[in-house]
Order: C-alpha cells, then sequence, then structure tokens
C-alpha cells in the first residue's frame, strides 16, 4: 500500500491522518498516512528513511518547512518564493517540493464567497504562514495587500521579494489606521490572542475576517471580529483541509471534495 506521512514536532495534534484517509475513501484511492514526531535535528534522516522504506509523498509542518525545502531537487515557484515547502513527493529517486497552503486559503475564501480582486487584504503576521500566501493571494488581483507585523522588518523582506506588485509593508499602529476589505490573521498569537494589537476601528460591518487559526470555539480575534458584526467571520478549518486537498492531488492526481471532510472534522472536533 502507497505510504504518505507527516513530519512535525510536536504532531500529536495533527488532523492531517484523519483529512487524507477522508479523502482515500471518498476516491476509492488505497492508502495509508500516518504522523510521525521528527527529532527537533532528526528531521532530514527522519525523511530519508522513510524515502528508503519507500515512502511516496509527505507533508512537512512546523517547525521542519524550511528544512524541507532545502532538502528538494526540485521546487515550484511557488515553493521558492514561499521560502518553505509543505508538500514533498519521491520520485524516482528525487524529492519535489511544493507548497500548498496559499491555494488551500484562496480556495477558502472563494468558497465563502469572498471576492479577492480589487479588494483591500490586510495579512497580520509575516511568519511562514503569511509568505506561503502572499502569491496565491496577488494572483487574485487584489487592489492592494498589506502585511502587517510587530516586528516590521520581517513584513518588508516579504515585500522587498515581489517586484511590481500592490504589496505594502507596515506596523500593526500604521495598519489600524487604515481601511480594509479582508482582514487575515496569520499570527500565531491565534489561540491566545495575547497581544494582538487591532483596533476596534480596524473592524466594521464591511469586514471580512479570517483567522488562520481553528479550534472548537471562535479565535478571540474572531470572537472579537463577531463582537464589532463583522460582515463574514471565517476560521481556518477550511485553509487546513483546502491544502491537503492540493497535496492529495498532487501525489494523486485527484482532487477530493473539501465539504463532506470540513463537515465530518467539524463534527469529530466538536465531540473532543
Ligand atoms: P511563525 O512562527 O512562522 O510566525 C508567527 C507570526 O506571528 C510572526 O509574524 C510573529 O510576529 C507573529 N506573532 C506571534 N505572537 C504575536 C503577538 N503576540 N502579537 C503580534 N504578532 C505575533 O508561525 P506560522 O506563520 O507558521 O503560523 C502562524 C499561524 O498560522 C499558526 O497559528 C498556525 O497554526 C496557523 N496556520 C494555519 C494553517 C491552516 O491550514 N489553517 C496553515 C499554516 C499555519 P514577529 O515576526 O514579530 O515575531
Amino acid at each position: 500500500m502507497d505510504q504518505y506521512r507527516v513530519f512535525g514536532n510536536p504532531i500529536k495534534q495533527s488532523r492531517s491522518p484523519f483529512i487524507h484517509q477522508s479523502f482515500a475513501l471518498a476516491t476509492e484511492q488505497v492508502l495509508n498516512y500516518e504522523t510521525q514526531l521528527a527529532e527537533i535535528n532528526g528531521f532530514t534522516k527522519a525523511v530519508t528513511d522513510f524515502i528508503a522504506q519507500g515512502g511516496k509523498g509527505a507533508n512537512v509542518t512546523a517547525p521542519f518547512k524550511e528544512q524541507a525545502m532545502a532538502m528538494c531537487d526540485e521546487l515550484t515557484e511557488h515553493a521558492k518564493f514561499s521560502g518553505a515547502v509543505n508538500t514533498l513527493t519521491f520520485k524516482d529517486g528525487k524529492i519535489y517540493g511544493d507548497t500548498t497552503d496559499g491555494v488551500g486559503l484562496v480556495n477558502d475564501l472563494l468558497a465563502h464567497d469572498v471576492c479577492l480582486e480589487n479588494s483591500q487584504i490586510l495579512l497580520l503576521g509575516a511568519g511562514g504562514a503569511s509568505k506561503g500566501v502572499v502569491l496565491p493571494l496577488l494572483n487574485q488581483n487584489p487592489k492592494s495587500l498589506t502585511i502587517a507585523n510587530r516586528t516590521v522588518s520581517k513584513a518588508q523582506a516579504i515585500v522587498e521579494q515581489y517586484a511590481n506588485q500592490p504589496l505594502l509593508a507596515c506596523s500593526f499602529e500604521e495598519a489600524n489606521e487604515q481601511v480594509f476589505d479582508i482582514i487575515i490573521n496569520a499570527t500565531s498569537a491565534g489561540l491566545t490572542g495575547n497581544g494582538l494589537p487591532i483596533a476596534e476601528s480596524l473592524i466594521t460591518t464591511n469586514s471580512v475576517c479570517y483567522d488562520m487559526t481553528y479550534g472548537k470555539a471562535l479565535t478571540p480575534f474572531l470572537q472579537k471580529a463577531q463582537a464589532l458584526r463583522a460582515k463574514k467571520v471565517i476560521d481556518g478549518l477550511g485553509m487546513l483541509v483546502g491544502q491537503a486537498a492540493e497535496s492529495f492531488y498532487i501525489w494523486r492526481g485527484i482532487r477530493p471534495n473539501v465539504n463532506s471532510v470540513i463537515l465530518k472534522l467539524k463534527s469529530s472536533m466538536s465531540q473532543e
């Protein structure tokens, strides 16, 4: 049976086996998908061992996405831009790398009828998750994409990678003085909400608020958005399933339906 893994540290919390086994069942693909904890200094060896055992592909999560990129023989343009890889394919003795988080995010926004074209988008955070979504968001032709980060230089570094694009970097304070159609939280302050310095005036009844983080309950950012009557309040569960669907497509050549799996996952999470 074809073997796939997701490597991370920690990894116990990963929903990827549930998602991929559900995709496999729905598309009648015979495969096995498991989590694998890699030691902090043992990621490359863990992947190499898996390849030697006949592994067909792997997902990679924190903190190994940059190391995964360094292992690849070939990278997609998108992976090169984002500086991180979450999908590895092992074929003909080579390692191919891609990143699917951005496609997962864009597809989820579109599935929620969020218009990206000509919109003013604010992306909070400039870590790995932000880097991975910039190009797919720009490909939707927004009016502007502004990256606000606590450490502004990190947002500036992302902007410098792209020429002739409506891409800007700023501090949270500067973002608070502007108006945006869509606000995407890509900070790791997602679950705790600690110190995310968002002014109430930033969120209006016309705002679409998206949090890449997800959980049983609304995240603090989305709670705030809901209290301020934001037009749409969306968590990152659809992005998670969407990025997995894109990985599945890369490996198996079939695009699984995400809606039924999102519902299954929501129901499973509500029973935990
Ligand atoms: P990183 O560690 O690479 O980046 C963290 C970012 O959060 C940095 O920009 C950091 O700012 C910022 N940050 C952290 N704490 C605070 C705070 N208190 N106030 C303001 N900013 C803060 O993480 P990732 O980019 O990999 O992941 C970010 C989030 O996205 C995670 O919660 C992750 O679970 C989620 N995610 C969800 C996915 C999905 O499929 N739904 C996919 C990928 C990620 P600074 O640079 O100043 O330190």
